[in-house]
């Protein structure tokens, strides 16, 4: 018995459908309070509350460089991790911080470092591993 039979191309897809986005209202803090050697303290418009300390924040800090640093070093599999230390043996501190339209807010950090963007929805995806 001859197996002959070719693979059939798989059959384009139909045009998905225009998905309608589900409605999505995104994270929005009620309250925030910087202090500007310790933490981050907001309260969210749903009445719950994330303390998230400056090294946290800063280790987690969402700008391209920061994430790439932070995947490497998951693939390194360092036992150190370097991230969540003190930065340059001091600890880390917000020079200023500003809001960022409606959405997000730009930390300036004491180790020159402002280019970190941290949206609300982030702030909110991260306060899970912040213990607030
Ligand atoms: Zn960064």
């Amino acid at each position: 018995m001859q197996d002959t039979e070719q693979s059939i191309p798989p059959t384009a897809k139909p045009p998905s459908p225009p998905a309608v986005p589900p409605p999505h209202t995104p994270p929005i803090p009620s309250r925030l309070h910087l202090d500007r050697e310790k933490h981050l303290d907001i309260t969210w418009a749903d009445g719950t509350r994330s303390v998230y300390t400056l090294t946290y924040l800063r280790s987690h800090c969402p700008c391209a460089g920061c994430k790439k640093d932070r995947e490497e070093q998951s693939t390194r599999k360092t036992r150190v991790n370097l991230l969540s230390a003190d930065y340059g043996g001091a600890t880390i501190k917000a020079l200023k911080a500003d809001l960022v339209g409606n959405y997000a807010l730009r930390i300036e950090w004491s180790d020159n470092h402002s280019t970190g963007i941290y949206s609300f929805e982030y702030l909110n995806t991260i306060r899970a591993g912040a213990g607030g």
